[in-house]
């Protein structure tokens, strides 16, 4: 649930992993400048592709081994695909790119004087050029209980305890003799990500999971969408706003407009109205912030905590300093999205390249190329250029061509153009089987125990 939980990084298992691989930056050699670049996102991938062929030696430090595609991060969480479908190992960027070298490690602090950086295994690393693109994470904007009972999905790690939660539940709402009407899955947030999550529930629900288990009384489960505001998708064009909420009606998602989440309590959302909705599984799709630990980087921050770079995404006052992606605010206020965090980190890579080659560097250009969301089978929108709405199967076909092809890995493509057509693609498979994980056998209390 809270990030401190997500297997894998917790900071006692960072430490002793650090332990054993102490001086893990492998040396680099002699009169080559030295590009560090932290974050092996969509940023920091498209800045170290853009450094292939100049004569420099990239380190990427990523705390993880892998990058993740977050877009699909609720079709994991909602058991249409396999958690490796989205995720691409980092250290194979160096079979096609020979002067990229991975390392698995934390960043934990910036010495913009010394032109050094620190790892959490104590290493200390010179760079020439320094590319921050370590991205953000779940904010819970100080909602009490919200960190504690609400689920987070900004990790391929999140995504399954969502979707294993939700199996866990759904044995013991069938185990269980209840009264009620089953599961009650609540999902806070109506922007994009919490859209296409309640979405993509709902259609498990319909179609793979109401049969699957008679047992539960009514719908095997409820979906509630809870939106501060009046409307979700508020990104979007009304068109499209109207047309995603009509969508989630009917595929039966109860949307509560109008009122923000004053608590999360282990079974039930209290919204700022008074109403308690309760919840047997609280999704909290909603709100980013920079990680804390850019606080104590001594860098110069804007809105929201982010980093504040100039136009050409150099940290204001910092010398060869950059910050890409979602950890950044230049002057232009670009979305938190991919293909902001693309753009960036391209052009960031190009202006070092030409900057060693002793060129001009230039401010980037974003170039707006759309927008989109699906709701489910065949119902999505598209918001092309900023200001061109498409909506229902040719902006699914859109989403779907888009979300395959930004995928790293050929494999991956392959297996999630599989997962997605199986999901929503073909009247043979109306029934998809959702893809499950483990979960302990759940026996009812036996009467007179307790
Ligand atoms: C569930 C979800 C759905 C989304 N859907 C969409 C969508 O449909 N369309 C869209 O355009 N955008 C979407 N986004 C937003 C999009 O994913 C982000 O805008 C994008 O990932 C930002 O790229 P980035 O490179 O800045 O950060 P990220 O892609 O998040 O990468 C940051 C990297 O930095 C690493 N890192 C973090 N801290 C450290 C550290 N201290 N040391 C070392 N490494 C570190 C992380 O492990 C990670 O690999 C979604 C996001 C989420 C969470």
């Amino acid at each position: 649930m809270s990030e401190q939980a997500e297997p894998g990084l917790s900071e006692p298992f960072a430490q002793e992993d650090a332990a054993a691989r102490s001086g893990s930056v492998p040396e680099v050699p002699d009169g080559v400048p030295h590009v560090v670049v932290v974050g092996g996102g969509f940023a920091g991938v498209a800045c170290v592709r853009a450094l292939a062929d100049a004569p420099v030696r990239v380190t990427l430090v990523d705390r993880r081994i892998y990058n993740t595609f977050n877009p699909l991060l609720y079709q994991v969480a909602s058991g249409g695909l396999n958690p490796g479908d989205v995720t691409y190992f980092l250290r194979s960027l160096h079979h096609r790119q020979p002067n990229v070298r991975v390392v698995h490690e934390h960043l934990v602090g910036v010495d913009a004087q010394a032109r050094t950086i620190t790892l959490l295994n104590d290493e200390v690393v010179h760079y020439d050029h320094l590319v921050l693109a370590n991205g953000v994470t779940t904010n819970y904007f100080d909602t009490p209980g919200a960190k504690e009972h609400a689920f987070a999905m900004y990790s391929r790690s999140q995504a399954l305890k969502i979707r294993d939660t939700l199996f866990v539940r759904l044995e013991v709402a069938a185990s269980t003799p209840r009264t009620d009407d089953g599961l009650r899955v609540v999902v806070v947030g109506g922007g994009p990500t919490g859209v296409e999550v309640a979405g993509a529930l709902a259609e498990l629900r319909d179609q793979g999971l109401r049969p699957a288990y008679p047992e539960v009384d009514g719908d095997a489960f409820s979906v509630t969408l809870v939106q501060r505001g009046d409307e979700v998708l508020k990104s979007f064009l009304p068109r499209l706003r109207r047309y995603g909420a009509a969508q989630l009606r009917r595929r039966d998602v109860d949307l509560r407009l109008g009122a923000g989440v004053a608590a999360v309590h282990p079974d039930a959302v209290e919204l700022t109205d008074g109403t308690r909705i309760p919840s047997d599984l609280t999704v909290w799709a909603t709100g980013v912030h920079p990680h804390p630990e850019v606080e104590r980087w001594g860098l110069p921050l804007g809105h929201g905590g982010r980093i504040r770079v100039d136009r050409e995404h150099r940290v204001e006052g910092v010398a060869d300093v950059y910050a890409v992606g979602d950890v950044s605010i230049s002057p232009d206020d670009l979305p938190q999205l991919a293909q902001p965090a693309i753009q960036a980190g391209g052009h960031v890579g190009k202006n070092i390249a030409a900057l060693v080659a002793g060129g001009r560097t230039t401010p980037l250009h974003y170039l707006d190329k759309g927008t989109m969301a699906i709701i489910g089978r065949r119902a999505a929108i598209a918001q092309l250029f900023g200001k061109v709405p498409v909506t229902s199967g040719i902006a699914w076909l859109l989403w779907l061509f888009v979300h395959i092809m930004g995928l790293m890995g050929g494999r991956n493509r392959l297996t999630t153009l599989a997962g997605l057509v199986t999901r929503y693609g073909f009247p043979f498979h109306r029934r998809p089987v959702p893809i499950v994980g483990d979960v302990p056998t759940v026996r009812p209390p036996k009467p007179g125990k307790d």
